[in-house]
């Protein structure tokens, strides 16, 4: 058939790749995609967040399945655009997506359908954000309703900063609509985790555990960035974890959108604090797969992904056998240099074109320039994954496949998979 993948980074050539390989796939098309997807599918210019136009371009190519890959375009619509133009679709409408799009529901739907989450207030002006702050204790938990790009979570250090972070969104409009309500919650205490599992609004499946490395440098250190590296499975989550993250977050989660008559078929990304007491907080809900976590989380997964993705989109989830992960996945993310902050972007990739077994380089931040030379165009530039049947073999692969690929002032991480491997 004929597939359409939205979006244009890291994750969505990953996905892209899934599809390239599976046996529902005719003809595959992105939009607006990247250099490296090119080579697996016709990518088209485009905006996804324009409903219409999406609704247009895929009408026009005859497409059967689309894959939205980012947030953004749920939030705007795009996937009820294509549904109403009779298209099956993998994501949610805009009503599901306000898991992600409202902090601030969110967290009341949590409270609704007893998902556990800590307790919070919402606050719409400076005096409601003092009172809040003051019924707690450092660190505070401040964060902006609407979507921030992953910038729109604080945890001050003291209450003053804490209300300077409210006049922020609030007074100074920092953050524009997303900060005009401000969710001030309790702050967790314990190990996050991320599980990402996939529904059609009746069952849901969990994809292969991974874990994300979110800091800029080796040892956890340096500032917050949207993801530095990745492996998948984690060895030491077992079925009981996964069983209990289904139990008490996933199925309530699932029941509630039903309750509500919120139709949901897509993924449900959750970010779980796993508290020392071995209690699960969810901190946020997210109605996508995560970035760099896909680019790994596919390579392993046993199954075949358009297949399955297929059938969630048709409702028919129950029907297909699960897999789980099969191999193991490691991925690097090489970022330019600076990133998260200011960097440079037009500086010449060798080395990312050849095909080496076992290995994959996803494109993010890259573009071909007037001459037709890959160069970087933006903070995660690519994600190198190593593939094979252990971590260790695994993580080699992927080091020296990076090894192998240059690019100015090029930084990645060098102790992606250390957490496990040194455990
Ligand atoms: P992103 O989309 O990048 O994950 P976000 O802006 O949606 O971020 P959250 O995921 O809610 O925001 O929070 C970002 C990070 O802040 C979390 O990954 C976690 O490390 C920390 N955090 C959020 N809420 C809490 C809390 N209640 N207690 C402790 N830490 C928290």
């Amino acid at each position: 058939m004929k597939v359409m993948v939205l979006g244009g980074g890291g994750r969505e050539h990953a996905v892209v790749h899934a599809f390239s390989k599976s046996k529902i796939t005719s003809e595959l098309h992105c939009c607006p995609g990247n250099p490296g997807i090119a080579k697996l599918a016709q990518c088209h210019a485009g905006d996804p967040c324009d409903p219409q136009a999406m609704k247009t371009l895929c009408e026009k190519l005859g497409i059967e399945l689309v894959f939205v890959g980012p947030e953004a375009p749920l939030v705007a619509g795009t996937a009820d655009a294509l549904r109403e133009a009779g298209i099956l679709v993998m994501g949610p409408g805009a009503s599901g997506a306000r898991l992600e799009g409202s902090k601030a529901f969110s967290k009341q739907f949590m409270k609704r359908h007893g998902v556990p989450t800590s307790d919070f207030d919402l606050c719409t002006n400076l005096e409601e954000c003092k009172a809040a702050l003051a019924k707690r204790s450092a660190p505070f938990v401040v964060k902006a309703d609407g979507l921030a790009a992953g910038k729109g979570a604080f945890l001050p250090e003291s209450y003053d900063e804490a209300v300077a972070t409210c006049r922020m969104m609030l007074e100074e409009q920092k953050l524009g609509t997303a900060g005009n309500l401000i969710v001030v919650e309790d702050y967790v205490q314990g190990m996050e985790m991320t599980v990402l599992a996939i529904t059609d609004g009746e069952t849901v499946r969990i994809l292969p555990s991974s874990q994300d490395h979110k800091r800029a440098l080796d040892g956890d250190k340096g500032n917050n960035t949207g993801g530095m590296g990745a492996y998948s499975p984690v060895p030491w989550v077992d079925d009981a974890f996964m069983k209990k993250v289904t139990d008490e977050v996933l199925t309530p989660t699932v029941d509630g959108l039903k309750a509500e008559k919120i139709p949901f078929c897509g993924v449900i990304y959750a970010g779980i604090m796993i508290k020392p007491d071995g209690s699960l907080s969810v901190l946020e809900y997210n109605v996508r797969l995560g970035d760099p976590e896909t680019q790994v989380v596919l390579p392993a997964f046993g199954g075949d992904f358009g297949e399955v993705i297929l059938a969630c989109a048709k409702g028919e989830l129950a029907d297909i056998p699960w897999p789980g992960a099969k191999l193991v996945a490691l991925g690097v993310v090489m970022a330019s240099g600076g990133y998260p902050d200011t960097f440079e972007k037009g500086c010449p990739i060798s080395g990312a074109d050849e095909e080496i077994e076992n290995t994959f380089v996803y494109h993010a931040g890259t573009k071909l320039n007037d001459r037709g030379e890959l160069v970087t165009n933006g903070g995660r530039v690519l994600t190198v994954v190593g593939l094979a049947d252990d971590l260790p073999t695994a993580r080699e692969r992927a080091y020296s496949r990076v090894k192998k690929i240059s690019f100015e002032k090029a930084h990645y991480r060098n102790d992606i998979g250390d957490k496990s491997l040194k455990r």
